[in-house]
Protein backbone atom coordinates (compact mmCIF):
# COMPACT_ATOMS: atom_id res chain seq x y z
CA UNK A 1 0.00 0.00 0.00
CA UNK A 2 2.58 2.55 0.37
CA UNK A 3 3.65 1.97 -2.71
CA UNK A 4 0.54 1.69 -4.78
CA UNK A 5 -2.15 2.81 -2.50
CA UNK A 6 -4.29 5.89 -4.09
CA UNK A 7 -2.79 6.54 -7.39
CA UNK A 8 -2.23 3.94 -10.09
CA UNK A 9 -1.05 6.76 -13.44
CA UNK A 10 -1.53 10.02 -14.28
CA UNK A 11 -4.97 10.30 -16.20
CA UNK A 12 -3.88 12.93 -18.50
CA UNK A 13 0.05 11.59 -19.12
CA UNK A 14 -0.02 8.81 -17.65
CA UNK A 15 2.89 9.22 -15.93
CA UNK A 16 4.07 6.66 -13.23
CA UNK A 17 5.03 8.41 -10.38
CA UNK A 18 2.69 11.18 -9.21
CA UNK A 19 3.88 14.55 -10.84
CA UNK A 20 4.27 17.53 -8.73
CA UNK A 21 0.88 19.49 -9.52
CA UNK A 22 2.23 23.41 -9.05
CA UNK A 23 -1.32 25.00 -9.74
CA UNK A 24 -2.62 27.45 -8.07
CA UNK A 25 -6.45 26.95 -9.26
CA UNK A 26 -7.69 24.72 -10.97
CA UNK A 27 -10.31 25.59 -14.47
CA UNK A 28 -14.25 24.57 -13.91
CA UNK A 29 -15.78 22.51 -16.39
CA UNK A 30 -18.89 24.88 -16.44
CA UNK A 31 -20.62 27.31 -14.44
CA UNK A 32 -22.84 24.51 -12.99
CA UNK A 33 -19.36 22.36 -11.93
CA UNK A 34 -18.21 24.91 -9.90
CA UNK A 35 -21.33 25.63 -7.85
CA UNK A 36 -21.41 21.44 -7.33
CA UNK A 37 -18.11 21.66 -6.12
CA UNK A 38 -18.53 24.77 -3.78
CA UNK A 39 -21.51 23.24 -2.74
CA UNK A 40 -19.91 19.89 -1.75
CA UNK A 41 -22.18 17.70 -4.03
CA UNK A 42 -19.11 16.54 -5.39
CA UNK A 43 -15.27 16.71 -4.22
CA UNK A 44 -13.41 17.93 -6.78
CA UNK A 45 -10.05 20.84 -7.29
CA UNK A 46 -10.93 24.26 -6.83
CA UNK A 47 -7.94 25.70 -5.07
CA UNK A 48 -4.42 24.04 -4.26
CA UNK A 49 -5.17 25.48 -0.32
CA UNK A 50 -7.97 23.62 -0.27
CA UNK A 51 -7.24 20.27 -2.20
CA UNK A 52 -4.36 19.47 -4.61
CA UNK A 53 -4.16 16.21 -6.75
CA UNK A 54 -0.38 15.74 -5.32
CA UNK A 55 -1.38 16.63 -1.95
CA UNK A 56 -4.40 14.01 -2.96
CA UNK A 57 -2.41 11.17 -3.75
CA UNK A 58 -0.24 11.21 -0.60
CA UNK A 59 -3.59 11.83 1.58
CA UNK A 60 -5.22 8.80 -0.31
CA UNK A 61 -2.04 6.58 0.33
CA UNK A 62 -1.69 7.47 4.02
CA UNK A 63 -5.75 6.70 4.94
CA UNK A 64 -5.49 3.36 3.17
CA UNK A 65 -1.87 2.84 4.93
CA UNK A 66 -3.88 3.25 8.28
CA UNK A 67 -7.35 1.75 7.31
CA UNK A 68 -8.77 5.42 7.73
CA UNK A 69 -11.85 6.91 5.87
CA UNK A 70 -9.97 9.62 4.64
CA UNK A 71 -7.14 11.88 5.50
CA UNK A 72 -5.56 15.73 5.31
CA UNK A 73 -2.20 16.42 4.60
CA UNK A 74 -0.76 20.55 6.06
CA UNK A 75 2.11 22.00 6.51
CA UNK A 76 3.71 20.85 9.15
CA UNK A 77 3.02 18.30 12.68
CA UNK A 78 2.30 20.95 14.41
CA UNK A 79 -0.86 22.11 12.35
CA UNK A 80 -1.98 18.67 12.62
CA UNK A 81 -2.17 18.95 15.80
CA UNK A 82 -3.66 22.16 15.87
CA UNK A 83 -6.40 21.24 13.29
CA UNK A 84 -7.25 17.96 14.90
CA UNK A 85 -8.31 19.72 17.74
CA UNK A 86 -9.39 22.88 16.86
CA UNK A 87 -12.27 20.90 14.83
CA UNK A 88 -14.05 19.44 17.77
CA UNK A 89 -13.73 22.77 20.03
CA UNK A 90 -14.72 26.17 20.67
CA UNK A 91 -14.21 28.79 23.09
CA UNK A 92 -15.05 27.36 26.15
CA UNK A 93 -14.71 23.72 25.77
CA UNK A 94 -12.00 21.52 27.18
CA UNK A 95 -10.03 18.51 26.04
CA UNK A 96 -8.20 15.77 28.23
CA UNK A 97 -4.10 15.16 27.07
CA UNK A 98 -1.94 12.93 27.99
CA UNK A 99 1.17 14.79 29.18
CA UNK A 100 3.89 12.68 27.37
CA UNK A 101 3.72 15.11 24.73
CA UNK A 102 6.31 16.14 22.13
CA UNK A 103 7.16 19.86 23.31
CA UNK A 104 5.70 21.96 20.95
CA UNK A 105 2.27 20.13 20.93
CA UNK A 106 2.68 20.93 24.94
CA UNK A 107 3.06 24.80 24.28
CA UNK A 108 0.22 24.45 21.88
CA UNK A 109 -2.07 22.99 24.39
CA UNK A 110 -1.19 24.48 27.30
CA UNK A 111 -0.68 27.98 26.17
CA UNK A 112 -1.79 28.83 22.57
CA UNK A 113 -5.13 26.86 22.77
CA UNK A 114 -5.61 28.21 26.81
CA UNK A 115 -5.35 31.63 24.96
CA UNK A 116 -8.06 30.69 22.27
CA UNK A 117 -10.48 29.88 25.24
CA UNK A 118 -9.78 25.46 25.02
CA UNK A 119 -8.46 24.27 27.87
CA UNK A 120 -6.55 21.18 28.02
CA UNK A 121 -6.38 18.96 31.17
CA UNK A 122 -3.24 16.95 31.56
CA UNK A 123 -3.25 13.66 32.60
CA UNK A 124 -0.56 10.57 33.54
CA UNK A 125 -0.78 8.42 30.50
CA UNK A 126 -0.09 5.07 32.14
CA UNK A 127 -4.00 5.59 33.82
CA UNK A 128 -6.77 5.20 31.75
CA UNK A 129 -9.06 6.37 34.22
CA UNK A 130 -7.19 9.55 34.34
CA UNK A 131 -8.63 10.83 31.08
CA UNK A 132 -12.62 9.53 32.66
CA UNK A 133 -11.87 11.59 35.92
CA UNK A 134 -10.49 15.05 34.32
CA UNK A 135 -13.49 14.91 31.37
CA UNK A 136 -16.71 16.53 31.92
CA UNK A 137 -19.61 17.70 29.33
CA UNK A 138 -17.37 20.04 27.71
CA UNK A 139 -14.55 17.64 26.88
CA UNK A 140 -15.07 17.48 23.45
CA UNK A 141 -11.38 14.66 22.78
CA UNK A 142 -8.89 12.90 24.10
CA UNK A 143 -5.29 13.15 22.32
CA UNK A 144 -2.05 11.32 23.41
CA UNK A 145 1.53 9.81 21.69
CA UNK A 146 1.68 6.56 21.04
CA UNK A 147 5.40 6.20 21.37
CA UNK A 148 5.80 9.82 23.37
CA UNK A 149 9.71 10.32 23.93
CA UNK A 150 11.30 10.68 26.19
CA UNK A 151 9.44 8.31 28.60
CA UNK A 152 9.05 5.86 25.60
CA UNK A 153 6.21 3.98 26.99
CA UNK A 154 3.83 3.19 24.93
CA UNK A 155 0.29 4.44 24.90
CA UNK A 156 -2.79 2.00 26.26
CA UNK A 157 -4.45 2.75 23.07
CA UNK A 158 -7.20 0.21 23.14
CA UNK A 159 -8.09 1.06 26.96
CA UNK A 160 -8.40 4.67 26.58
CA UNK A 161 -10.28 4.52 23.11
CA UNK A 162 -13.05 2.27 24.32
CA UNK A 163 -13.48 4.27 27.74
CA UNK A 164 -13.82 7.43 25.64
CA UNK A 165 -16.22 5.93 22.92
CA UNK A 166 -18.74 5.01 25.50
CA UNK A 167 -19.00 8.80 26.71
CA UNK A 168 -18.81 9.50 23.43
CA UNK A 169 -15.18 11.25 23.24
CA UNK A 170 -13.22 10.42 20.10
CA UNK A 171 -9.17 9.42 21.28
CA UNK A 172 -6.85 11.63 18.77
CA UNK A 173 -3.65 9.73 18.52
CA UNK A 174 -0.59 11.24 17.35
CA UNK A 175 1.18 8.32 15.76
CA UNK A 176 4.34 10.21 14.57
CA UNK A 177 7.08 7.75 16.15
CA UNK A 178 5.41 4.57 15.07
CA UNK A 179 4.07 4.32 11.20
CA UNK A 180 3.47 1.28 10.34
CA UNK A 181 4.57 -0.93 13.33
CA UNK A 182 1.59 0.80 15.63
CA UNK A 183 -2.03 1.14 13.68
CA UNK A 184 -3.97 3.02 16.29
CA UNK A 185 -7.44 2.82 14.42
CA UNK A 186 -6.83 -1.17 14.60
CA UNK A 187 -7.53 -0.76 18.92
CA UNK A 188 -10.09 2.33 18.36
CA UNK A 189 -8.80 5.37 17.91
CA UNK A 190 -10.80 7.85 15.82
CA UNK A 191 -8.36 10.04 14.26
CA UNK A 192 -4.78 10.12 13.85
CA UNK A 193 -2.37 12.43 13.00
CA UNK A 194 1.06 12.56 12.02
CA UNK A 195 4.58 14.97 11.62
CA UNK A 196 4.99 13.60 8.60
CA UNK A 197 8.39 15.27 8.51
CA UNK A 198 9.71 12.76 10.56
CA UNK A 199 9.57 8.74 9.39
CA UNK A 200 6.67 8.89 6.51
CA UNK A 201 9.16 11.04 4.73
CA UNK A 202 12.71 9.84 6.00
CA UNK A 203 14.44 11.71 4.35
CA UNK A 204 14.37 15.21 6.38
CA UNK A 205 13.65 17.10 3.54
CA UNK A 206 10.44 18.80 3.95
CA UNK A 207 7.90 20.17 7.32
CA UNK A 208 4.46 18.53 6.61
CA UNK A 209 1.43 17.00 8.67
CA UNK A 210 -1.33 14.63 8.61
CA UNK A 211 -4.62 14.36 9.58
CA UNK A 212 -6.66 10.78 9.42
CA UNK A 213 -10.24 10.30 10.11
CA UNK A 214 -11.05 6.60 10.84
CA UNK A 215 -14.67 6.95 9.77
CA UNK A 216 -15.01 4.62 12.56
CA UNK A 217 -16.83 6.84 14.78
CA UNK A 218 -20.04 8.00 15.33
CA UNK A 219 -20.41 11.23 15.56
CA UNK A 220 -24.17 11.31 15.05
CA UNK A 221 -24.87 9.53 17.77
CA UNK A 222 -23.86 11.69 20.36
CA UNK A 223 -25.08 15.21 19.22
CA UNK A 224 -24.55 16.68 22.05
CA UNK A 225 -20.84 16.08 23.01
CA UNK A 226 -20.00 16.97 19.64
CA UNK A 227 -22.09 19.63 18.67
CA UNK A 228 -19.27 21.06 16.01
CA UNK A 229 -20.11 18.22 13.25
CA UNK A 230 -24.13 17.87 14.91
CA UNK A 231 -25.29 21.61 14.28
CA UNK A 232 -25.65 23.90 11.44
CA UNK A 233 -21.91 25.83 10.91
CA UNK A 234 -22.55 29.61 10.10
CA UNK A 235 -18.97 28.92 8.13
CA UNK A 236 -20.29 27.17 5.53
CA UNK A 237 -24.11 28.02 5.23
CA UNK A 238 -25.34 26.31 7.74
CA UNK A 239 -23.96 22.66 6.47
CA UNK A 240 -24.29 20.16 9.40
CA UNK A 241 -20.98 18.17 8.87
CA UNK A 242 -22.65 14.63 9.56
CA UNK A 243 -25.43 15.31 7.45
CA UNK A 244 -23.57 17.06 4.77
CA UNK A 245 -20.69 14.07 4.09
CA UNK A 246 -23.09 11.31 4.32
CA UNK A 247 -22.98 10.88 0.17
CA UNK A 248 -19.44 11.20 0.31
CA UNK A 249 -18.82 8.31 3.28
CA UNK A 250 -18.10 8.56 6.86
CA UNK A 251 -15.90 11.62 6.72
CA UNK A 252 -17.92 14.28 8.64
CA UNK A 253 -14.73 14.75 10.55
CA UNK A 254 -11.78 15.44 7.62
CA UNK A 255 -14.50 17.49 5.43
CA UNK A 256 -15.01 19.79 7.59
CA UNK A 257 -11.35 20.21 8.46
CA UNK A 258 -10.42 20.72 5.16
CA UNK A 259 -13.46 23.01 4.17
CA UNK A 260 -13.88 25.05 7.24
CA UNK A 261 -10.46 25.36 9.06
CA UNK A 262 -7.58 24.67 6.10
CA UNK A 263 -9.76 27.13 4.52
CA UNK A 264 -9.72 30.03 6.98
CA UNK A 265 -6.65 29.26 8.82
CA UNK A 266 -4.43 28.65 5.67
CA UNK A 267 -1.98 25.85 6.60
CA UNK A 268 -1.93 23.99 3.18
CA UNK A 269 1.11 22.17 2.44
CA UNK A 270 3.13 22.17 -0.98
CA UNK A 271 2.73 20.06 -3.99
CA UNK A 272 6.52 19.92 -4.03
CA UNK A 273 6.18 18.63 -0.10
CA UNK A 274 3.51 16.24 -0.91
CA UNK A 275 6.07 14.87 -3.52
CA UNK A 276 8.49 14.36 -1.58
CA UNK A 277 6.98 12.79 1.34
CA UNK A 278 5.48 10.22 -0.86
CA UNK A 279 8.95 9.90 -2.10
CA UNK A 280 9.67 8.55 1.60
CA UNK A 281 6.67 6.68 1.42
CA UNK A 282 7.69 4.27 -0.36
CA UNK A 283 10.19 2.54 1.61
CA UNK A 284 8.68 3.42 4.78
CA UNK A 285 8.35 -0.60 5.53
CA UNK A 286 11.72 -1.46 4.90
CA UNK A 287 12.84 1.90 6.93
CA UNK A 288 10.45 0.93 9.64
CA UNK A 289 11.99 -2.57 10.17
CA UNK A 290 15.53 -1.28 9.54
CA UNK A 291 15.40 1.44 12.30
CA UNK A 292 13.35 -1.12 14.96
CA UNK A 293 16.04 -3.72 14.55
CA UNK A 294 19.16 -0.98 14.88
CA UNK A 295 17.78 0.70 17.47
CA UNK A 296 16.61 -2.43 19.65
CA UNK A 297 20.92 -3.47 19.28
CA UNK A 298 21.84 0.14 19.98
CA UNK A 299 19.95 -0.32 23.04
CA UNK A 300 21.41 -3.83 24.23
CA UNK A 301 25.05 -2.37 23.59
CA UNK A 302 23.93 0.60 25.81
CA UNK A 303 22.72 -1.27 28.39
CA UNK A 304 25.68 -2.81 29.04
CA UNK A 305 28.09 0.32 29.45
CA UNK A 306 28.90 1.31 32.73
CA UNK A 307 29.13 5.22 31.64
CA UNK A 308 25.22 4.25 31.46
CA UNK A 309 23.04 4.71 34.76
CA UNK A 310 19.40 3.55 32.33
CA UNK A 311 18.22 2.43 28.94
CA UNK A 312 15.02 4.05 28.18
CA UNK A 313 13.34 1.73 25.30
CA UNK A 314 10.33 -0.14 24.64
CA UNK A 315 12.34 -3.15 24.87
CA UNK A 316 13.95 -2.46 27.99
CA UNK A 317 10.35 -1.58 30.42
CA UNK A 318 9.46 -3.49 33.41
CA UNK A 319 5.97 -4.38 34.30
CA UNK A 320 2.56 -2.77 32.88
CA UNK A 321 4.75 -0.73 30.34
CA UNK A 322 6.54 -3.83 29.31
CA UNK A 323 3.31 -5.38 28.67
CA UNK A 324 1.94 -2.31 26.65
CA UNK A 325 5.40 -2.54 24.85
CA UNK A 326 4.82 -6.47 23.84
CA UNK A 327 0.94 -5.70 22.93
CA UNK A 328 1.14 -2.76 21.03
CA UNK A 329 4.71 -3.46 19.27
CA UNK A 330 4.53 -6.97 18.63
CA UNK A 331 7.01 -6.94 15.84
CA UNK A 332 9.72 -3.65 16.02
CA UNK A 333 10.17 -1.18 18.94
CA UNK A 334 10.97 1.56 16.60
CA UNK A 335 14.19 3.53 16.37
CA UNK A 336 14.18 5.58 19.45
CA UNK A 337 16.13 5.36 22.58
CA UNK A 338 16.55 7.41 25.39
CA UNK A 339 19.65 7.15 28.52
CA UNK A 340 20.80 8.53 31.34
CA UNK A 341 24.17 9.15 31.82
CA UNK A 342 25.68 9.19 35.12
CA UNK A 343 27.75 12.56 35.40
CA UNK A 344 23.95 14.33 34.53
CA UNK A 345 24.13 17.71 32.36
CA UNK A 346 28.26 18.24 32.55
CA UNK A 347 28.50 14.25 30.73
CA UNK A 348 25.78 14.75 28.53
CA UNK A 349 27.02 17.36 27.02
CA UNK A 350 30.24 16.03 26.79
CA UNK A 351 28.42 13.04 24.90
CA UNK A 352 27.31 15.14 22.67
CA UNK A 353 30.17 17.13 21.86
CA UNK A 354 31.57 14.03 20.78
CA UNK A 355 30.29 12.58 18.91
CA UNK A 356 31.44 12.53 15.34
CA UNK A 357 28.59 10.19 13.06
CA UNK A 358 25.50 10.55 15.08
CA UNK A 359 24.01 14.43 13.98
CA UNK A 360 23.32 17.14 17.15
CA UNK A 361 19.51 18.16 15.61
CA UNK A 362 16.09 19.04 16.76
CA UNK A 363 14.85 16.01 14.85
CA UNK A 364 13.84 12.45 14.85
CA UNK A 365 12.92 9.63 12.09
CA UNK A 366 15.75 10.69 9.51
CA UNK A 367 17.78 8.50 7.64
CA UNK A 368 20.52 9.84 9.92
CA UNK A 369 21.02 8.90 13.04
CA UNK A 370 20.50 11.47 15.13
CA UNK A 371 20.94 12.67 18.79
CA UNK A 372 19.69 15.63 20.95
CA UNK A 373 19.96 16.74 24.72
CA UNK A 374 16.44 17.63 25.36
CA UNK A 375 16.52 19.46 28.57
CA UNK A 376 18.74 22.19 26.58
CA UNK A 377 16.99 22.16 23.44
CA UNK A 378 13.43 20.55 22.65
CA UNK A 379 11.64 20.92 26.46
CA UNK A 380 13.72 23.89 27.13
CA UNK A 381 10.43 25.96 27.26
CA UNK A 382 8.90 23.67 29.99
CA UNK A 383 9.87 24.48 33.89
CA UNK A 384 12.24 22.23 35.11
CA UNK A 385 8.58 20.65 36.89
CA UNK A 386 7.08 19.88 33.91
CA UNK A 387 10.50 18.52 32.07
CA UNK A 388 10.39 16.26 34.89
CA UNK A 389 6.79 15.00 34.65
CA UNK A 390 7.42 14.81 30.75
CA UNK A 391 10.69 12.65 31.75
CA UNK A 392 13.36 15.11 30.54
CA UNK A 393 16.16 14.55 33.66
CA UNK A 394 19.09 16.93 33.24
CA UNK A 395 21.74 14.20 31.84
CA UNK A 396 18.90 12.69 29.45
CA UNK A 397 20.53 12.15 25.99
CA UNK A 398 17.49 11.29 23.08
CA UNK A 399 18.90 9.26 19.78
CA UNK A 400 17.13 8.59 16.88
CA UNK A 401 18.61 5.76 15.08
CA UNK A 402 19.12 5.71 11.47
CA UNK A 403 19.69 3.62 9.05
CA UNK A 404 23.58 3.35 8.83
CA UNK A 405 25.12 0.12 9.44
CA UNK A 406 25.08 -0.66 13.67
CA UNK A 407 28.24 -1.23 13.72
CA UNK A 408 29.08 2.36 12.49
CA UNK A 409 26.93 4.08 14.63
CA UNK A 410 27.94 1.60 17.76
CA UNK A 411 31.66 2.87 17.08
CA UNK A 412 30.59 6.49 16.93
CA UNK A 413 28.62 5.85 20.42
CA UNK A 414 31.56 4.23 21.85
CA UNK A 415 34.09 7.09 21.18
CA UNK A 416 31.32 9.49 22.64
CA UNK A 417 30.95 7.32 25.98
CA UNK A 418 34.22 7.06 26.43
CA UNK A 419 34.94 11.02 26.06
CA UNK A 420 31.83 11.86 27.96
CA UNK A 421 33.29 9.42 30.89
CA UNK A 422 37.01 11.61 30.81
N1 LIG B 1 4.29 15.43 17.02
C1 LIG B 1 5.45 14.84 17.36
C2 LIG B 1 5.41 13.55 18.13
C3 LIG B 1 6.68 15.42 17.02
O1 LIG B 1 7.83 14.82 17.37
C4 LIG B 1 6.68 16.65 16.31
C5 LIG B 1 7.94 17.32 15.94
O2 LIG B 1 9.00 16.99 16.44
C6 LIG B 1 5.46 17.23 15.98
C7 LIG B 1 4.28 16.59 16.33
C8 LIG B 1 5.38 18.52 15.23
O3 LIG B 1 5.69 18.29 13.89
P1 LIG B 1 6.34 19.34 12.87
O4 LIG B 1 7.73 19.61 13.36
O5 LIG B 1 6.28 18.63 11.57
O6 LIG B 1 5.49 20.57 12.92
Amino acid sequence: MAIHAGWRRDEATGAVAVPIYQTTAFQFDSAEHAANLFALKELGNIYSRIMNPTTDALEKRVAALEGGAAALAVASGQAASALAVQNLTKAGDNIVSSSGLYGGTWNLFANTLKNQGIETRFVDPSDPEAFVRASDERTRCWYAETLPNPKLNVFPIAEVATLGRSLGIPLIMDNTAAPLIVRPFDHGAAVITYSATKYLSGHGTSIAGLIVDGGNFDWEAHGSRQPGLNTPDSSYHGAVWTQAAKPLGPIAYILKARVTLLRDLGPAISPFNSFLVLQGLETLALRMRQHSSSASLVADWLNKRPEVAKVIHPAHMTGRDAERSSRYLPDGKGGLIGFELHGGVGAGSRFINALKLFYHVANIGDARSLAIHPASTTHSQLCAADQLAAGVSPGYVRLSIGLEHPDDLIADLDQALRAAAS
